[in-house]
């Protein structure tokens, strides 16, 4: 494996999109990054990844993937484009044993049994998928996952809306999946202008580590309650959570005023009331 104050030299990211005639492609969502020291920044933020799985959704070019591979991963990627599969045999070649190309499209994967290992997920991800992907990480019974870091670039406004906080306006379904047995943070802005073709809005990376389950809550009990809360979230809780089987019940059980509205509970009160729900 080479180490990493000694990478072998590569072409320029602009280069290798023209020798591979990569052009943009809007409806996989391809919009490239080419300045190395962001990317280098970009791979310093789930900490040391020397010798350890990652998995990569969206190569693309290779551009974060090379910085993976300086700072000494084992790198697995899924990409669905297969007009980038040749410019990461490059990256295969430059850096032996440590790259896994999977082309296919990252929803279709199992990514636990891909790895096989538990591993960091590190992806500047094609803003169609993304959430979709995110929510399916953050999601099921089996925790803590085998995943043990999310580091992923989202539209800005996304970003926001895992990290907010109760009582504003982006706080959410989003926000109590990534908080409630997970810490998430916004680790960088990135400006629009950073991208190749620039897209219309701003982006931030977000940054997820599972943290201790509350005992006795089950997730989908908790899915259930932020699906109907916040599918009204101007309405007050004793109409919102009408449909839901005994949350007027739990509301009465945590002390919770039935008029709040759902932005106004805290993360620890949907907790709580999925915990008496799940009774
Ligand atoms: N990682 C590169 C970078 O940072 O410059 C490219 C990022 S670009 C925003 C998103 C990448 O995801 C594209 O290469 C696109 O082809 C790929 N992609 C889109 N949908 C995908 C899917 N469902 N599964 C796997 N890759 C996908």
């Amino acid at each position: 494996m080479p180490v990493a104050d000694q990478p072998p030299p590569l072409p320029p990211l602009r280069e290798v999109i023209a020798a591979h005639g990569l052009s943009a492609s809007k409806a996989l969502g391809q919009n490239f990054l080419f300045d190395e020291q962001l990317l280098a920044r970009i791979a310093a933020i789930p900490g040391d990844l020397d010798n350890k799985a990652v998995l990569e959704i969206g190569p693309g070019p290779g551009g974060l993937t090379r910085a993976l591979l300086r700072a000494g991963a084992r790198v697995t990627a899924i990409e669905r484009d297969s007009r980038c599969i040749p410019a990461l045999a490059d990256l295969q070649a430059a850096f032996p044993g440590q790259l896994r190309v999977v082309e296919g499209d990252a929803l279709a994967v199992d990514h636990a049994d891909l790895m096989g290992e538990p591993f960091a997920v590190v992806a500047n991800l094609p803003y169609n998928v993304g959430t979709l992907l995110f929510t399916r990480w953050l999601s099921g019974e089996d925790w803590p996952p085998r995943w043990t870091s999310l580091t992923l670039m989202f539209q800005q406004e996304v970003a926001q809306r895992v990290v907010a906080a109760p009582d504003t306006s982006a706080y959410g379904r989003l926000a109590v999946l990534a908080q409630w047995r997970s810490r998430a943070r916004l680790a960088m802005k990135v400006h629009r202008s950073a991208f190749t073709p620039p897209p219309k809005v701003m982006s931030a990376i977000v940054h997820v580590e599972p943290a201790e389950a509350p005992s006795g809550v089950r997730s989908a009990t908790l899915e259930r309650l932020t699906e109907a809360a916040f599918g009204q979230r101007r309405k007050m809780l004793r109409q919102s959570l009408k449909g839901v089987p005994g949350a007027l019940a739990a509301l009465e059980v945590c002390n919770i005023d039935t008029t709040r509205r759902a932005e106004t509970l805290a993360v620890s009160d949907f907790v709580a009331l999925a915990r008496v729900l799940d009774g």
